[in-house]
């Protein structure tokens, strides 16, 4: 489903470069859940956002469901994210005027979808994540957790083939982000959807069935976990 060949960022700050990415390789298949760890500044973010076709790299390329997403243009990049990818951001990301259905049913007005129906589908996922109770509420009248089961849902309705999350729990607390992983597990279990993940908590990642650790702009490891195997143990 993902595939990156020899990905190298450098950002130039003044006179001044940073390489963020250095020769990283990886593929991940569909319906795979991956998630990337590593400390602070190891490239989590820079390589997220190459995947996503948010920024170009400086050199190599990544192909997501068979297309070339670096040579694309602005444009095709927008109707490929639109179609193709889910976000979910750290610090949620809703719009403060919105309620939580309304958030949920945005992203499927630019995909042509007539009201009633976007309204239809954002009541029915939220009311699979058990947010029921709070789908006329609008974003400051949530918790983190339940803002972020919004911010999920929104990522969801559109079926996209990849959700990317830029550390999804790094503002919750410890419980909450127990059962948003699972949330996040459970979503791509069910639906076959492949999941990249960043997280600077390890332990978390490792209820992933992959785990790929970033150290300074390169991969140091990349191990997969057999789910089954631990639990016969
Ligand atoms: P992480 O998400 O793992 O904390 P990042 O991917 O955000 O790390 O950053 C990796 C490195 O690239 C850091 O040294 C950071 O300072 C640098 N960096 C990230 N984004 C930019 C940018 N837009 N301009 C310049 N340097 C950047
Ligand atoms: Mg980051």
């Amino acid at each position: 489903m993902i595939k990156v060949e020899n990905l190298r960022k450098v950002y130039k700050v003044g006179t001044e470069k940073v390489v963020a990415l250095d020769n990283v390789s990886l593929e991940i298949e569909k319906g795979e859940f991956c998630c990337i760890v590593g400390t602070s500044g190891s490239g989590k973010s820079t390589l997220l956002n190459q995947l996503a076709g948010l920024e170009k790299p400086t050199k190599g390329r990544v192909v997501i469901d068979g297309q070339n997403i670096s040579k694309m243009t602005e444009k095709q990049l927008a109707v490929f994210r639109q179609n193709t990818i889910g976000f979910i951001f750290q610090s949620y990301n809703l719009m403060p005027t919105l309620t939580s259905i309304e958030n949920v049913a945005f992203p499927l007005m630019f995909k042509g979808v007539e009201k009633s129906v976007r309204e239809k589908k954002a009541k029915a996922i939220l009311k699979e994540m058990n947010m029921e109770s709070r789908m006329h509420h609008k974003p400051t009248e949530l918790s983190g957790g339940q803002q972020q089961r919004v911010g999920i849902a929104r990522a969801f309705v559109g079926h996209p083939k990849v959700i990317f999350a830029d550390e999804p729990t790094g503002n919750l607390d410890s419980k909450t982000t127990e059962q948003v992983m699972e949330m996040l597990l459970d979503i791509s279990e069910k639906n076959n959807i492949t999941f990249v993940m960043v997280t600077h908590d390890p332990q978390l990642a490792k209820k992933a069935k992959r785990v790929v650790t970033l150290v300074d702009g390169h991969i140091i490891s990349d191990t997969k976990y057999d789910k089954e195997k631990v639990e016969n143990n």
